[in-house]
């Protein structure tokens, strides 16, 4: 098949195997660089649909794809769920008998398969016979997935995979495309250049995950607390991560005698009992797991509805990733942390690595900004994708800071107060020490001489706890910061001199108490009672096909059965998840069990709303058509702003039009930027990296726009 056509086949791929309507960011592009035949890198929050990049691809391609992971406990779930619609697929490790490899080997000379998935220490033997053997089958794609495993700066370096160079050398003239949920530049250039791919075209989608809301409670009375947020979640799947083993096996416990069955997980379970658990919690029969952080890595379950933090994690990387495991299927999901500045004190000696001093100040940095976090007072989402690099709006409007009206006050005395105290002490105490002094404590710690300082007993009208959040306010606004020791002790700023001379106010946030929580997960019209009956059938025919529950349909599907109610066999291809093997084979079942439903309950089917909203999506996205106005603007040899005033658009999605096209090689960089400039924007991209325009901008003349840095950004991503 010519390319051309290829790209044509593309959606009508995605419906007849996937039973999906659209393609979700990036996917269709990195589909058709891949099948373009060149090499590319894929960088894709989890959940962000990164198997749909490399499988659409193998279905379309003559030959086999080679999928590398070290994920050897999904590479079930994926072969089976990729069976389960039609897609002829099979894997290679350790956990097959030799007979059932055999007849891998069997299918593979037969050409009978499209996708095997592979450990990566399974390609290595002694005489390269695998890989020979791979040449002489007609390998037309290798994917590697988990690509950040290959480097030593990643979270999760795998020596095994340092062998897959040699792979790569040994099928040369094998596109390759690499995949990962990692966004750190270092570990992206890093697998650049180990798998040495070759002119790779690098995608980097948002990390944002605009499903899930973030919370945070304080950690009083939390397990009051968390009772009422399952009350609120009855049989929804989540996770509960704890810091240590034996709250796993306690918290479990307590939540199946109130009511919620919980399995414990943690690393020291005998393998069976974790094999057990993590198998109930996939197959949907038992709802909640708590864990310590040894779960979830190798978790593909997409109907994870919620993950709670009982305890403070250690860092953002971790909770990002640990809360990016609710809400795979692209549903509403929360993530719900609780808080004490407790857990901080108690972190504090679990970050300390004995005699590496560099690395124990770094994770205690770490552990300060998870801990900033947890007290935000602006938008926490915008937070965490600052913290990776990513700009973001002030607004989000779904975690608990957006959705919370904060009073804020004039609090220049009390700040006054507090900067004062700090500048009186020599600037050699930490914030307790402060706390005491200001609020003219007794006690024996104050030294004496300290109890005749001015501002001793200044701030005895506000309580210890009022104080510590003061404190924190000053500290995230930047009056205040904190030195860098073990024990570190609070410091004024530039900033504080001038609340001090009495020439800036301070606005601070009025305690209140945080409100109880109480947001419902999605306000979807959807009959929650046959929701419940489609799951109950779901886990049936799981059960039946002993797979997890996930693989037959996703709680998305589910939920669209359950608020536009199909009746009719052609109602089901307009449902999302129904491909059209899934269709032929538990169609049936589905519509039975609607049909019945909508009897007993006197219901009509909604389809023609379903149908409706479809027409208008599609009518409503004439996307690429806008990008390609742009050009055709540019082709006429108009400016940047003279395109953006022709449209009526401002120059800044100009810009992004235009870079689109930069980075698929169809429009040269030097046409719009100068070299100059390119040159000076290229030195501070070598500084800043390339994920985020901002610093790039602060750290540049003023004369350079972001439209320019948006397009030198592109070129390198050619
Ligand atoms: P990742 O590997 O990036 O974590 P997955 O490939 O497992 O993500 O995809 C996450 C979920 O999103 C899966 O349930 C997948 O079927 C679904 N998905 C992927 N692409 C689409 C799409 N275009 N439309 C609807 N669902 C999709
Ligand atoms: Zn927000």
């Amino acid at each position: 098949m010519s390319t051309q056509s290829l790209f044509s086949s593309l959606l009508p791929t995605l419906e007849k195997y996937f039973g999906y309507t659209a393609f979700r960011e990036n996917q269709r592009e990195i589909i058709e660089t891949i099948l373009a035949g060149q090499d590319t890198l894929v960088l894709m929050p989890t959940g962000g649909g990164k198997s749909l990049c490399y499988q659409i691809p193998a279905i379309l391609l003559g030959g086999l794809t080679v999928v590398v992971s070290p994920l050897i406990s999904l590479m079930k779930d994926q072969v089976d769920a990729l069976r389960l619609n039609g897609i002829k697929a099979a894997y290679l490790n350790s956990s097959l008998s030799p007979e059932e490899q055999q007849q891998v080997f069997r299918q593979l000379r037969q050409q009978e398969l499209k996708l095997l998935y592979l450990a990566p220490e399974r390609l290595i033997d002694a005489e390269n016979r695998f890989i020979t053997f791979l040449k002489s089958i007609n390998t037309s794609l290798l994917a590697i997935d988990e690509a950040h495993c290959i480097s030593q700066w990643g979270h999760d370096f795998r020596p095994e995979y340092r062998m897959l160079a040699d792979i790569r050398k040994a099928l040369d003239d094998v596109p390759t495309v690499a995949l990962t949920a990692t966004a750190d530049p270092v570990t992206q250039q890093d697998i650049l250049d180990k798998l040495q791919l070759r002119q790779p075209k690098v995608f980097i989608s948002s990390f944002n995950r605009e499903n899930i809301y973030y919370q945070v409670a304080p950690k009083r009375q939390s397990y009051a607390q968390l009772l009422d947020f399952l009350a609120e979640r009855r049989d929804q799947s989540g996770i509960i991560y704890v810091l240590s083993r034996a709250s796993t096996e306690d918290l479990a416990e307590r939540l199946t005698q109130d009511g919620f069955p919980a399995k414990p997980y943690h690393a020291k379970l005998a393998s069976q009992v974790k094999e057990k658990h993590q198998d109930e919690f996939l197959k949907d029969e038992v709802p909640i797991v708590v864990a310590t952080v040894a779960f979830g890595m190798g978790i593909n379950k997409s109907n994870v509805r919620f993950v709670v933090h009982m305890d403070l994690p250690k860092n953002i990387e971790g909770y990002y990733q640990e809360t990016g495991r609710a809400g795979r299927d692209g549903l509403a999901s929360n993530a719900l942390l609780f808080y004490s500045y407790a857990d901080v004190i108690k972190l504090q000696g679990f970050v300390e690595v004995a005699g590496n001093q560099e690395q124990s100040r770094v994770l205690r940095e770490k552990l300060q900004q998870m801990a900033i976090f947890a007290d935000l007072r602006s938008c926490r989402r915008k937070f965490l994708l600052n913290y990776f690099g990513e700009e973001a709006p002030d607004y989000c409007g779904s975690c608990d800071v957006c959705r919370n009206d904060y009073k804020t006050f004039d609090g220049t005395v009390i700040a006054q107060k507090a900067l004062s105290a700090v500048a009186r002490l020599g600037e050699r105490f930490g914030g307790g020490y402060v706390i005491d002094f200001l609020r003219g404590s007794k006690s024996e710690k104050i030294w004496q001489e300290h109890k005749q300082l001015k501002t001793y007993g200044a701030g005895a009208d506000v309580s210890k706890k009022d104080w510590h959040r003061y404190l924190n306010d000053l500290l995230r606004l930047g009056y205040l910061q904190k030195s860098d020791d073990k024990f570190p002790t609070l410091q004024l700023t530039e900033q504080s001199w001038s609340v001090l001379k009495g020439q800036e106010k301070v606005t601070l946030v009025e305690i209140a108490e945080p409100e109880a929580i109480t947001i419902k997960s999605s306000a979807k019209p959807m009959d929650e009672h046959l929701f419940s009956l489609l799951k109950g059938l779901r886990r049936q025919l799981a059960q039946d096909e002993n797979v997890p529950a996930y693989v037959i349909f996703s709680d998305a599907t589910l939920q669209e059965m359950a608020t536009y109610l199909p009746t009719q066999p052609e109602d089901l291809p307009h449902i999302s998840g129904f491909g059209e093997v899934k269709i032929a084979k538990y169609g049936s079942a589905f519509l039975d069990e609607i049909n019945q439903y909508c009897t007993e309950h006197d219901l009509d089917s909604r389809m023609s709303q379903l149908r409706r909203r479809s027409r208008k999506k599609q009518a409503a996205k004439p996307k690429t058509d806008t990008k390609q106005r742009t050009y055709d603007y540019y082709q006429q040899g108009k400016t940047i702003a003279e395109i953006a005033r022709a449209r009526n658009l401002s120059t800044n999605t100009i810009s992004t039009h235009l870079a689109y096209f930069v980075q698929n090689g169809s429009v040269d960089v030097t046409k719009l930027v100068d070299p100059a400039t390119i040159t000076k924007i290229e030195d501070a991209i070598y500084v800043h990296g390339n994920r985020a325009l901002k610093p790039l901008k602060d750290s540049l003349d003023d004369s350079i726009s972001y439209d320019e840095i948006r397009l030198v950004i592109a070129h390198q991503h050619r």
